[in-house]
């Protein structure tokens, strides 16, 4: 690498700061260009008038499979902002009995650790429970060319080709898949579903952990971002937003922003998916960088209600951090996130705290915030008749939050080098399998920083792939590992 190269990577988000901070541990020069004025991207924390502070904008679920995500708050010295169960523990709530269910793993090796809990579970019947087996084995031996294939089939069709139940549909499997990639099983993708099960949920005994926030994400994350960016050496700008590509005998040797010009040799675009589609089309832009920008737009996106409700004292039954709701299209999971806090992050609440997110927002992101409280005081007072009051509650609308892994997506994913023109692509939508998640979006930047390495005859990153850790940051979290939190 020459003294004079320098870098540009476009957006502030984990995938643009995993990329800046992976490449300047490498002694690479890194501009991070970012348009708002924070670090961390879409998922933010905000201000909603009558409440003291600033609240994550619907809750906020990692797993312990997310290996890369946390190496990057590792590396950023933030391991204590997060909580990651120590055995998996998954609480099925039917809400017309106020009963729960609890999947835990057990003493069985992987996939079956979670066999025995299943059986005992009351919300699934004996011959759902068999159909599930047979449904876990079927996803285990689906070969990688076998799954690349199932793109163009809904994962609901997979489901009842291979035998489902409407109910173990309804209440474990379609759960899960709306929840991981903000979309029902009915328009998702086979080969992402599967993927996920697959690989993320059921390969290890430990990857189906849940973790939570125990402070709000944008205090945690975006501060120590921007402390380790400028520890790096990377020069942060933030509210500067890229305007356009410069190009030179079909290179990009630049960027265009609103307040000048930074010269690039490369440029890493870690942009959402209509920003990278503007930035990929033009007049001089060439045919390979329209291609690339026309799969986006094709891409789409699905959206997210973050439901928040404060009562007069806890509601969840003591020692369940929080439930999945069965059968609730609308109210599909709680969250105690006042449990989840840290004692001191809990001041400036009107109560104590359940967050509901619902995930494929879609069909009720035009419904009146009447008719949302309606919908859950109805769950609350049905599970859990003698809850405390409700002393607030508070709606908040994302459009547009995730990208939507639709059936025939897979082949829409751009590869980091797809568009040409020496610029690599690493935000959350190229092809690495990962649903749009920090885990997707932290391994896609650190792809299209080995993809960078590796272009520069760097040994270390031949055929590095987000699978590996990132060699130069300390390792992702096994259980028992004194460094990390448990949620209990
Ligand atoms: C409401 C919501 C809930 C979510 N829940 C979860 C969850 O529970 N668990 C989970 O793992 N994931 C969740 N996600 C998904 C996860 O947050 C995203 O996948 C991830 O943050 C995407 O990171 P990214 O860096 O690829 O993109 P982004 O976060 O979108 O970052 C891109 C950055 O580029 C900047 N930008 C845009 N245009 C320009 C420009 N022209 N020039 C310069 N900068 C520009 C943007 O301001 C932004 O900061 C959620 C997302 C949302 C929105």
């Amino acid at each position: 690498m020459s003294l004079q190269s320098r870098v540009v990577v476009l957006g502030g988000g984990i995938a643009g700061c995993a990329s800046a901070l992976a490449l300047a541990g490498r002694g690479v020069n890194v501009t991070l260009l970012e348009a708002s004025n924070r670090l961390g991207g879409r998922f933010n924390s905000i201000k909603i008038s009558g409440l003291n502070r600033q609240i994550d904008s619907t809750q906020n679920v990692i797993f312990r499979t997310y290996s890369r995500f946390l190496q990057l708050l590792a590396t950023c010295e933030v391991r204590d902002v997060v909580k990651l169960q120590d055995s998996t523990m998954l609480p099925f709530l039917e809400v017309g009995e106020g009963r729960i269910s609890t999947i835990h793993s057990g003493k069985l090796p992987p996939p079956n650790h979670l066999t025995t809990a299943f059986l005992n579970a009351s919300f699934l019947g004996l011959v759902d429970k068999m159909a599930m087996q047979k449904a876990v084995k079927a996803i285990q031996s689906t070969t990688e060319e076998q799954r690349r294939e199932l793109d163009d089939l809904t994962f609901l069709q997979w489901l009842e080709d291979n035998g489902q139940s409407k109910r173990a549909i309804a209440r474990f499997w379609n759960p899960i898949i709306r929840l991981a990639l903000n979309i029902n099983s009915a328009q998702a993708s086979a080969a992402s579903a599967i993927f996920l099960f697959n690989k993320a949920f059921f390969s290890q005994v430990d990857t189906f952990d849940v973790g939570c926030f125990t402070t709000d994400f944008t205090q945690a994350v975006s501060s120590a971002l921007r402390r380790t960016l400028a520890a790096a050496g990377v020069e942060v700008h933030l509210s500067t937003s890229a305007t356009s590509l410069f190009r030179e005998s079909g290179k990009v040797t630049g960027v265009n922003t609103i307040d000048g010009f930074h010269a690039a040799s490369t440029v890493i675009i870690c942009t959402p998916i209509t920003a990278t589609a503007r930035l990929l089309t033009g007049s001089t832009a060439s045919l390979a960088s329209h291609d690339v920008a026309e799969r986006l737009a094709k891409l789409g996106n699905t959206s997210q209600i973050g439901i928040h409700a404060f009562h007069e004292g806890p509601v969840l039954p003591d020692g369940t951090p929080f439930v999945i709701c069965c059968d609730e299209p609308l109210i599909q999971m709680l969250f105690d996130r006042s449990g989840e806090l840290d004692d001191g992050e809990r001041g400036g609440l009107p109560g104590h705290w359940i967050s509901s997110p619902v995930s494929y927002a879609d069909p009720y992101i035009d419904w009146a915030d009447e008719l949302i409280r309606n919908e859950y005081k109805r769950v609350i007072e049905t599970a859990f008749p003698q809850s405390p009051a409700l002393i607030d509650f508070r709606v908040v609308r994302i459009n547009r939050a995730t990208t939507a892994l639709m059936a025939g997506s897979q082949r829409l994913r751009p590869n980091p080098l797809d568009a040409g023109e020496g610029v690599i692509l690493g935000g959350d939508w190229i092809n690495i399998d990962w649903p749009s998640t920090l885990e997707a979006s932290t391994r896609s930047g650190l792809t299209a920083a080995a993809t960078y390495l590796e272009l520069n005859g760097v040994r270390d990153f031949t055929g590095w792939h987000h699978d590996d850790s990132w060699l130069d940051w300390p390792n992702s979290p096994n259980r028992g590992d004194k460094d990390w939190r448990v949620w209990k």
